[in-house]
């Protein structure tokens, strides 16, 4: 390993003062039950890697692999570990994973393909494909994720909500995935935000590379930050917004002097010139880690989602729902297992949609509905606001 990112590991591993505290909140000890997989057993494999007292071996690595990267457990630390940083860094060093599905990945990141797709129809057909599939397999699961995509469509009148005032430029970064799928909430996000005076600008199709730095392809990840540097420098804009908390992240990593967030906390900021019509609903909320541990903007959501007249919100617990970018893909059946509880407590609040902001997340719920036979619609926060803005209103 080379020598200065090792020491790096090794200091951020000396950090940990082995308190546990970290263990209650992790979802992959609460599935396994074992140290291995727990926050500090992660810390204590990289560190062992970091210092060379222990091989790099499948059966080593496997629980670092295993992680889903939630960031439950940095949020708790009383020492302020830097569980992230310290992840990322112990899997550049090595190297992407035996399991990680290379191609099943490549194809997600062609916006162009994923429309194509789209256009001749060939999603319906996913569901039916995926049946003849082995389960647990990768090809299976991705399948029906692909199968279980809504993308609804926005009323068209909302594109003439009135704009009053000018606050600062926003510029809106698509994604690669979730400029396909998540195509109605990035419609919803500009309409929301033009709504109280943000004028929007639109990036081209990019992937943010989150999934290639948390699977350890680092040079892959760098080439994926200069492309969103570039396409930020052009755009003018003063503040960076994503639809998919999923990419803030690797947004910052990327852009550390622009302030990148999600639309909800410039949007709540504004809240006073948002009227909505009643909306008479039952929904689930669920929270995606990277909406609370990054993004950290559950909150301003709630906020906004509770301005919606008789609109009633259920929240889920905050428990990871196991999609973790390429992990449902790595492990299907370990995503499935991690799936289960927040599908459970979906279940008990008997809702009439299913509300979450991440793509994946909602994507790899939709299938677990659909697998139950439910037919409960999913849905981005931010299409539900769009659809529910009364348009005509005054700032
Ligand atoms: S809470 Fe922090 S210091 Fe305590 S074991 Fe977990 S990572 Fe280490
Ligand atoms: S990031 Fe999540 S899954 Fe990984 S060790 Fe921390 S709490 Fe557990």
């Amino acid at each position: 390993m080379p020598q200065n990112k090792s020491q790096h590991i090794a200091a951020l591993a000396d950090q940990c003062v082995q308190c546990g505290l970290c263990l209650p909140v992790c979802p992959t000890y609460a599935l396994d039950g074992n140290e291995a997989e727990s926050p500090r057993g992660r810390i204590a494999i990289a560190a062992a890697l970091a210092k060379g007292l222990a091989p790099v071996t499948d059966e080593v690595r496997e629980p670092l692999d295993h992680c889903l990267g939630c960031l439950s457990c940095e949020r708790v630390c009383p020492a302020q570990v830097r569980f992230g940083e310290l992840l990322m860094e112990t899997r550049g060093l090595l190297g992407p994973a035996p399991q990680r599905p290379r191609v099943l990945l490549a194809l997600a990141r062609q916006p162009a393909l994923l429309r194509l797709t789209r256009l001749v129809g060939l999603h319906r057909w996913h569901a039916g494909l995926a049946r003849w599939l082995p389960l647990p397999s990768r090809w299976r699961t991705a399948l029906a994720l692909a199968a279980s995509t809504s993308a609804p469509q926005l009323a068209p009148s909302l594109a003439d909500a009135p704009r009053a005032r000018t606050l600062a430029r926003v510029a809106l970064f698509p994604g690669c995935v979730a400029s396909v799928e998540d195509a109605a909430a990035q419609q919803a996000a500009i309409a929301l935000l033009e709504a109280v005076g943000h004028p929007v600008i639109r990036l081209p199709g990019l992937c943010c590379g989150a999934l290639d730095a948390h699977g350890g392809d680092t040079q892959a990840a760098a080439r994926a930050a200069r492309r969103v540097r570039d396409a930020w420098q052009a755009s003018g804009a003063s503040v960076l917004v994503t639809v998919t908390p999923g990419c803030i992240g690797q947004l910052r990593n990327a852009l550390p002097d622009a302030r990148v967030d999600d639309p909800y906390a410039l949007l709540a900021a504004q809240a006073e010139h948002l009227q909505f019509r009643p909306l008479p609903r039952r929904v689930a909320l669920h929270l995606p880690c990277t909406q609370l541990n990054v993004a950290r903007s559950g909150e301003a959501l709630q906020a906004l989602l509770g301005r919606v007249p008789t609109l009633e919100v259920m929240p889920l617990p905050a428990r990871c729902c196991g999609a973790a970018g390429s992990h449902l893909l790595e492990f299907p059946e370990r995503a499935a297992a991690l799936r289960a509880p927040t599908l459970e407590a979906a279940g008990a609040v008997a809702p009439q949609a299913l509300l979450s902001s991440n793509i994946g997340c909602r994507l790899h719920l939709a299938a677990g509905l659909a697998e139950q036979g439910s037919t409960v619609p999913t849905l981005h926060p931010l299409v539900l606001l769009a659809q529910q803005l009364a348009t005509g209103q005054h700032s």
